[in-house]
Parts: structure tokens; C-alpha cells; sequence
């Protein structure tokens, strides 16, 4: 079982990524500038990424 969520951007579809993972999770995810670019890539273009835009679980309490 997975908490948290992490997707790749670059600084060119920064935007796009976000917007589609507010709109796939509704919570905006925490950005942050990646180390090591070219470990990975955009979910868009799939040129490396620069950002990692991480969600994380926790906010909305999830019932059994
Ligand atoms: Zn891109």
C-alpha cells in the first residue's frame, strides 16, 4: 500500500504536471527541485526532469 505520490517535471511542463496531479488527487503536491536530473523524466515530454512534485497522504484521514 503506497502513501505518497511522486511525479516528474520539467521546468517547461512544471505547470501541466501539477495541474494534472490536482486534478488526479485534488491536493497540490509539494515541489521540489531535483539533485539529479537525469535519473528521471517528465511525465509529459520524458526529457529529464528538473522537479519532483510529491504528494504525501495524511491530510484526509482515509476510513477502513
Ligand atoms: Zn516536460
Amino acid at each position: 500500500m503506497q502513501d505518497s505520490h511522486i511525479w516528474y517535471a520539467c521546468d517547461e511542463h512544471l505547470e501541466y504536471v501539477m495541474d494534472d496531479m490536482i486534478e488526479e488527487f485534488h491536493t497540490a503536491p509539494t515541489l521540489e527541485p531535483l539533485q539529479s536530473p537525469v535519473e528521471h523524466s517528465c511525465k509529459w515530454c520524458k526529457e529529464a526532469a528538473e522537479y519532483q512534485l510529491e504528494l504525501e497522504y495524511g491530510i484526509h484521514e482515509q476510513t477502513e
